[in-house]
């Protein structure tokens, strides 16, 4: 059997890994390599038990090819929150060195890790044989296919998993898919040595940060419409909450990223019904180093017939025809989940 998949980020590696390891020939278009050389956050400090419970089989997954490194979580929320949701081992404290809180605020810590998903991603794009070029998804009587460097390439299955270019590349095929693409910012920061190893959700002022190499540090948030670019001071701006909460940072560099999100606020794969053959695997958000490989092994596993009934399948979202992915609440996200119950 062979798959044919497009689209070499996490989504796309993973599941030709998993693919592989049940016996599928694996051909790759991959598309640019798209990650940061600083690591991304894995944390299990989310509300939903499906999601911490995928970030724990992903953290097993990346274990195969590299050690993550531990890292101080810091999640900042209203006193109030109710914390019952939170099944991993934590800590409540209402002072963090570094970090300024005030009195009607709590701080939950964890531990995160910081995973290499450039490396990770890179060493199974080469083992795998994933191509650089850039394909086209094409349905036709009742098929998927690939074309790519002006040639057709046929699988018993495709896997469309393209990222933030997922629902454009399926309406080009002249299908529809319930995800939406937004853009996502961040900034590159000199940060005071105490943060350096803080990875922090902060859910009353609303921003994120992660230590890159010291003395360099990244922070962001927010959502934007797609192609628009950042608000006007979006620098300034984020700059400012970080320095009420106390860090000392010097911004260096903005990068406006590419995301993308489902209905209900995370992640979905699946198989598609225009084609027989055809599955997708995307809306991974701002938590797809945490979701990705393990829900890659998912796809590959329903693609050889043991699929699972969960709530990140495809199938149960086609009634949703479009949405604005800025006023959804992401999944992975306190702030936009427990806030509501203060
Ligand atoms: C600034 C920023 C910071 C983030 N920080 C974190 C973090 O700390 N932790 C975390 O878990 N997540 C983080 N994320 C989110 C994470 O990066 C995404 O959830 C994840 O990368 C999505 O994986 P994907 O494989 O679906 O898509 P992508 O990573 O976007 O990969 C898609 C791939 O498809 C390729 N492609 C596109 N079109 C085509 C085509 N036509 N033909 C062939 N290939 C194509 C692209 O080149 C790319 O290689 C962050 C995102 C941003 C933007």
């Amino acid at each position: 059997m062979r798959v044919v998949v497009l689209g070499g980020g996490l989504a796309g590696v993973f599941t030709g890994y998993f693919l592989r390891e049940a016996g599928f020939k694996v051909v790759g278009v991959g598309g640019e390599l798209a990650y940061p050389l600083t690591s991304l956050v894995l944390t299990l400090s989310m509300p939903f038990r499906e999601d911490v419970e995928l970030a724990r089989r992903s953290l097993e997954i990346y274990r195969r090819f590299v050690e993550p490194k531990e890292v101080t979580s810091v999640d900042i929320l209203p006193r109030l929150v109710d914390l019952s949701r939170l099944e991993t081992p934590h800590e409540v404290t209402d002072r963090v060195k570094g970090l300024r809180l005030s009195s009607d605020e709590m701080a939950v810590i964890t531990r995160d890790y910081l995973i290499p998903v450039r490396r990770v991603v890179t060493h199974l794009r080469r083992e795998l044989g994933f191509t650089d070029s850039y394909g086209f998804l094409k349905v036709k009587d009742g098929k998927a296919f690939v074309v790519a460097d002006g040639r057709r390439i046929e699988g018993d299955v495709v896997v469309l998993a393209a990222g933030h270019r997922n629902r454009m590349l399926a309406r080009e095929a002249g299908i529809d898919l319930p995800l939406e693409p937004y853009e996502c910012y961040a900034v590159l920061y000199i940060a005071g040595r105490r943060m350096w190893r803080y990875s922090v959700g902060d859910y009353v002022l609303g921003w994120y940060g992660r230590p890159a190499a010291p003395p360099l540090y990244v922070a962001g948030d927010g959502c934007g419409r797609y192609g628009q670019g950042p608000p006007p001071n979006y620098v300034k701006r984020l700059t400012a909450l970080l320095r009420q909460r106390g860090a000392r940072v010097f911004p260096l560099y903005l990068k406006i990223g590419y995301c993308e999100v489902g209905p209900h606020g995370g992640p979905l794969y699946g198989r598609h019904p225009a084609a027989e053959n055809l599955y997708v695997i995307g809306g991974f958000n701002g938590y797809g180093s945490m979701v990705g490989p393990a829900l890659a092994e998912r796809l590959a596993r329903l693609i050889g017939g043991n699929g699972v009934e969960d709530v990140y399948r495809l199938e149960r979202h086609f009634d949703v025809a479009s949405f604005n992915p800025c006023e959804v609440a992401e999944r992975h996200d306190w702030g936009a989940v427990l806030l509501r119950n203060v």
